[in-house]
């Protein structure tokens, strides 16, 4: 069977313009775009009318927690593992809603994204997207996201080597790794270094041995440059990334997931609420973010989408708003989405089938009534319709 959607103008991700008075045909069995063009499309089995509107790939959304609660400061590691399952299947469904289609967990408490995977590959977890498990994290004994079953704690590399093994043995899809400590937890700094080169190359090597990714948490200095000495993938925050660190990012082909709306939303909706000390720090970052990271995006450092969803304030209805912020540090609205079409999805490695709309991938797609690339915040409509392989989800 095939589906034909008309009428509509397409931003497909992958150029920086999109196509008035543009159609697409999903062949229905595969959920793959099949053909593309403008004007008048020609028969398929079903037509449907977009009536001018306007439409572009979901997102990517490759750094999210959830079973993490964004309306606590203590995240989630008070949950039960059947509250943080029920809570995580709920953010799933928030995530798609919001345009979300494929995302990449950066830790889970109980492992409660490598099972809701496999729920949802057996048909058990409609409305929900594509996800890459990660489950729990990796962290030094007291370093960042040491929380009860949150993340396994590892202490040289040989404990690191037993516990990548046994991620993998469980089921996990990527690893992640603390480098440095964070703004969420007290007595942890942005400047602390946590887990050492060796015990992150190990985690590295170990990864690809199994053609699986590393994203390493590093916010700040020596972290970021001991994560990418250690050959990760991908360095998520990275707010205090410098110009050496680009060049070595650019030579290694890591990304960088900058999470703006995570960073944003503290000292915005926190004062008065969060301690002051978390206020503190997360104000005192964010002059600094933006600069570091717009010089990164100047040098060329490619960047990905990521929100960082579950941590304070920063709910999973939220990824839209990180590209109005990504604009702040350079970027045309076209290459605020890019970081999720092209970027994201080559990280992830799955661009053969995922975050453009080219003829032979999936038509998980978002449907818009303002124009994505005159505004940013036509991205945020909560109303929008949302599909994945040709089906409509919201
Ligand atoms: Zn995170």
């Amino acid at each position: 069977m095939t589906k034909t959607f008309y009428n509509c103008t397409l931003f497909d991700g992958a150029t920086d313009h999109s196509t008035p008075d543009a159609w697409f045909t999903v062949d229905t069995t595969t959920g793959r775009l099949t053909a593309r063009g403008t004007g008048q499309p020609g028969p398929a089995d079903e037509q449907v009318d977009f009536h001018g509107q306007y439409v572009m790939p979901g997102f990517i959304n490759v750094h999210t927690h959830i079973t993490s609660n964004p309306d606590s400061f203590s995240g989630s590691f008070g949950a039960s593992e059947t509250e943080s399952a029920v809570f995580g299947y709920e953010n799933l469904q928030k995530l798609l809603k919001s345009g979300v289609t494929y995302i990449r967990q950066c830790g889970s408490t109980y492992d409660v994204d490598i099972k809701l995977k496999r729920l949802q590959r057996d048909g058990k977890l409609p409305r929900t997207p594509h996800i890459m498990a990660s489950g729990r994290a990796f962290s030094m004994t007291g370093g960042h996201g040491d929380g009860r079953n949150a993340a396994y704690l590892v202490d040289s590399p040989d404990e690191m080597r037993k516990a990548v093994r046994q991620a993998f043995k469980a089921g996990a899809e990527c690893i992640k790794v603390m480098a440095t400590g964070g703004v969420m937890t007290p007595n942890d700094f942005m400047e602390d270094p946590q887990l050492s080169v060796p015990e992150m190359t190990v985690a590295v090597e170990e990864a690809h041995h199994k053609r699986r990714l590393v994203a390493a948490h590093a916010e700040g200095n020596p972290g970021i440059q001991n994560a990418l000495d250690a050959g990760v993938d991908s360095i998520e925050h990275g707010f205090y990334v410098n110009e050496k660190e680009a060049y070595q990012m650019i030579e290694q082909g890591t990304y960088l997931t900058p999470t703006l709306i995570a960073e944003w939303v503290l000292p915005e909706k926190g004062r008065g609420i969060l301690p002051d000390w978390e206020v503190k720090k997360a104000a005192d970052a964010i002059d600094d973010t933006y600069h570091n990271l717009k010089r990164a995006f100047e040098i060329g450092v490619k960047f990905t989408c990521g929100t960082d969803a579950g941590t304070p304030f920063n709910g999973f209805d939220r990824t839209p708003d990180e590209f109005g912020l990504l604009t702040k540090v350079g970027m045309t609205p076209a290459q605020a989405y890019q970081c999720s079409s092209i970027n994201s999805a080559m990280l992830l490695g799955v661009s053969a089938d995922y975050g453009t709309l080219e003829v032979g991938k999936y038509a998980d797609f978002q449907v818009l009534t303002g124009d994505p690339l005159a505004d940013t915040a036509a991205v945020t409509q909560a109303d929008k319709a949302v599909y994945l392989s040709g089906r409509q989800q919201f």
